[in-house]
């Protein structure tokens, strides 16, 4: 299975030029792995992880590891007005645009030590290799570390004009606003337009990203080529039954709302079960009313979420979802209704050429890899809206993320690294025109 899907996409791959004296130059794991435990110094947990959340103080001492790691590494450190940490080296040719790559520091409250950062380390490691050997690159490079990225994609979304007002009010885990966050760490909220980029100032966006999951893990792969980020529409459903005695009223005179939720749920995971394809659907919050063990539940509010890379997809399991509700509301006579929570997050699928350019890059180094989706939002989801943009994946031990016991192997974070650092060089050389 995972040999044909190599198979299939080397027989498809464009040749380009990569500059055979570089074709050697590799990441240093134990440089890499130094610096990730470095970093995991700022917010450490007691178990072992970080609780880093954006504008937090870990997450300014972070910031200016960071910043320090990207001069060493040869780059121009600015922070533009939404606060992102850009790292940047000139290229040889004039007005062309940024090779962009990197990915965030802020972490979720008791989080680990590679979500996010192994994609702004290995960024840095790139960078710092182009510096060490001197390499000449036609564009410009900028290593990013985007900001607040666990509370809502916050940097990326500014970068490409989409950081609504509702956005920069909400509450962080800091306890600042994004607004006041955002102020806090050297941006300027009420000039986001001086961060925004539109499309054509990018050449391309790379980031570098541990699965969360663990496809990687179990089929010993050692890359995956990200093939988009799924999108996630989110409903509130609705079921009407009729409240009464749960003593006095016997079992065939009853308008159960939550024993048809409970129908309706099961019906949910069948659907997106016996779907081809890798949909998922959850049902992953639920409420009854008037919510007592007394009385009959007359009403039951509950979530229904679906994920695919594919819009058609998604819409493809809501309707067969709508389809049976209206026969579970119909057959034990108690209304079903629907209503969709706007969250606005459409599938953003990765650019094809990127993606048959890291997979070209992965076989020349003799990496495994396969293609997956990304069931996890990402900062690269915004940029591809406004520039080519892939994604590259490395392994999450047991698939475990959001966790004090996140881990990647020092080898597959180079591994990681390394390809992010070939991919660059087939751009610059024109991998992409
Ligand atoms: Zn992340």
């Amino acid at each position: 299975m995972i040999r044909t899907t190599t198979t299939i996409l080397a027989l498809t791959l464009l040749p380009f030029a990569v500059y055979a004296q570089d074709a050697d130059i590799a990441a240093d794991p134990a440089r890499m792995e130094a610096r990730i435990n470095a970093l995991g110094e700022f917010g450490r947990n007691p178990e072992g992880g970080v609780s880093r959340v954006a504008f937090s103080d870990a997450d300014i001492a972070g910031r200016q590891y960071i910043m320090t790691l990207m001069r060493q590494a040869g780059l121009e450190v600015r922070v533009d007005t939404a606060g992102n940490v850009i790292g940047r080296r000139e290229g040889s040719e004039d007005g062309l645009p940024p090779i962009m790559f990197g990915s965030h520091i802020d972490s979720v409250p008791g989080g680990g030590n590679y979500d996010g950062d192994v994609g702004v380390i290995g960024a840095i490691e790139v960078a710092q290799l182009i510096h060490e050997r001197g390499i000449a690159l036609r564009h410009p490079i900028e290593v990013i570390s985007f900001t607040d990225e666990e509370g809502g994609l916050v940097g990326s979304r500014a970068m490409i004009g989409k950081l609504s007002d509702a956005a920069m009010d909400v509450v962080s885990h800091s306890g600042m606003t994004v607004r006041d966050g955002i102020r806090h760490v050297g941006g300027d909220p009420d000039r986001l337009d001086l961060a925004e980029r539109k499309p054509g100032d990018i050449k391309a966006f790379i980031e570098l990203h541990i699965e969360q999951g663990a496809i990687l893990d179990e089929e010993e792969i050692d890359i995956g080529v990200v093939e988009g980020i799924v999108g996630i529409r989110w409903w509130d459903i609705t079921v009407e039954g009729f409240a009464n005695h749960a003593g006095t009223t016997p079992m065939n005179r009853r308008w159960d709302a939550m024993v048809t939720a409970a129908e309706l749920a099961l019906a949910i995971n069948r659907i997106a079960t016996e779907l081809p394809g890798r949909q998922v659907a959850t049902v992953g919050k639920i409420q009854a009313f008037p919510g007592a063990p007394n009385v009959i539940p007359g009403e039951v509010v509950m979530s229904l979420e679906i994920r695919d890379l594919d819009a058609t997809k998604m819409q493809q399991v809501f309707d067969l979802v709508a389809a049976e509700a209206g026969r579970i509301g119909d057959s034990r006579n108690t209304p079903i209704r629907f209503q969709e929570i706007d969250v606005a997050s459409p599938p953003a699928p990765t650019d094809e050429q990127m993606r048959r350019v890291i997979a070209a890059s992965a076989e020349d180094l003799g990496l495994s890899f396969r293609l997956m989706p990304s069931g996890a939002g990402h900062d690269a989801q915004d940029m591809a809206m406004i520039t080519p943009t892939g994604m590259i994946f490395v392994p999450s031990r047991d698939g475990i993320s959001h966790s004090p016991r996140e881990f990647t192997s020092a080898e597959d974070m180079a591994n990681g690294a390394t390809l992010l650092l070939r991919t660059v060089l087939s751009i610059d050389g024109g991998a992409l025109e």
